[in-house]
């Protein structure tokens, strides 16, 4: 018999599953606490459990935890975390600190489906999908190095493509009794798959980030194949209707990329797009990589751009680029170790 891992439930489904076991359902809210506060590593741990139940777990049930494989320090002091899965494929997770606080961003797929013409993640494809185990120990495993305030879903995959695995891990991150962020602390970014953001703003409470990225349906089409799917319109609609937490707005990303997409008249169409959408924007300037034929802006657009936002009121800010030397930047993940020594 396959071990459940108790790190994919839960605590909804981990007191179904304790109940199930013949035990009385609070337990459940002990053992959450032993594992996202405690960082138990087994139930040997868990001394508030009896031995009889807690040898009937070790039994039954396993405590699957991720240990990183290597850890790259930045100038700039982000961190980048390689996880190995079980299966041999590999993770990446970002730690960036700003301003005494630390944002973690996590990967939530090996690979990505959805091809975005910029993105290093999207041309390796899709592997699989992550468990919710191996979402949640990305974090378990850098909060056992830094404290961990805020958590974003922008490291590798489309958050979305992966509900499944992704809806249950944010109900751990921001359960009282688990992780125990507040749901204003935990963002998931998506290149906008329509009926996924109904359903996870209907599974759970969190922010939303949008990776908008164009003004037009045309060049959007171009570099973000999604959106011959779900075009502008669509996704700006299902912006308008998601259900955030209080008092917050959706993150609207926007990767500029020189004569492209960095425009004034770009700048323009942007604001009268989210004009009516609670919003801010992120300006991240384009991170070039090998392979792919896009330049970054020229600091005078990036610039001219912001400053437009700026007078119209529009909230923005430019996303430094960060973990440029170890290659941690937005769109640089690729789930590898740089071999610097092959290329020599
Ligand atoms: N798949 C999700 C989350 C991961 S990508 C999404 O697309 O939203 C996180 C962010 O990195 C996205 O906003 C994406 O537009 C941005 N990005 C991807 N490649 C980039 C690059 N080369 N330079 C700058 N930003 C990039
Ligand atoms: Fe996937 Fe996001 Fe990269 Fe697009 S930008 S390929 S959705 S990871």
């Amino acid at each position: 018999m396959e071990k459940t891992d108790i790190k994919n439930l839960t605590l909804q489904y981990l007191e179904a599953y304790i109940s199930g076991l013949g035990k009385e359902r609070f337990r459940a809210k002990q053992i959450f606490k032993w594992l996202y506060q405690m960082d138990a590593m087994s139930f040997d741990e868990m001394t508030n459990v009896s031995k009889e139940f807690r040898a009937v777990l070790q039994e039954r049930a396993e405590i699957s935890n991720l240990i990183p494989e290597a850890v790259e320090a930045s100038a700039d002091g982000t961190r980048k975390y390689l996880f190995r899965l079980k299966d041999g494929s590999a993770v990446e997770s970002v730690l960036i600190p700003d301003e005494g606080r630390n944002t973690l961003c996590i990967s939530s797929q090996v690979g990505c489906a959805m091809q975005c013409a910029f993105c290093l993640t999207g041309t390796f494809g899709l592997e699989r999908n992550l468990t919710t185990a191996e979402i949640v120990n990305q974090v378990c495993a850098v909060k056992r190095e830094h404290p961990v305030n805020n958590i974003v879903f922008m490291g590798m995959g489309e958050p979305l493509h992966n509900l499944a695995g992704v809806i249950p891990a944010v109900k751990i991150l921001t359960d009282p009794d688990g992780f125990q962020l507040s749901t204003r602390k935990v963002t998931v970014s998506t290149s906008g798959l329509v009926p996924e953001m109904a359903e996870l703003g209907r599974g759970c409470t969190v922010n939303l980030a949008v990776s908008l990225n164009a003004t037009t349906d045309e060049v959007r089409d171009q570099i973000m194949p999604i959106n011959r799917r779900y075009p502008l319109k669509e996704l700006l609609a299902a912006c308008k209707a998601f259900p955030l937490p209080s008092r917050r707005w959706i993150t609207m990303e926007y990767v500029m990329i020189r004569d492209l997409n960095d425009t004034l008249e770009d700048a323009k169409r942007l604001v009268r797009l989210i004009s009516n959408i609670p919003s801010k924007v992120n300006l991240i300037p384009f991170n070039e990589h090998e392979g792919c034929g896009f330049k970054t802006p020229t600091q005078e657009s990036i610039d001219r751009f912001h400053k437009y936002l700026l007078d119209k009121n529009v909230t923005v800010i430019t996303r430094s680029s960060r973990g440029g030397d170890i290659s941690a930047a937005c769109g640089q993940l690729k789930g590898k170790l740089d071999r610097k020594d092959e290329a020599d």
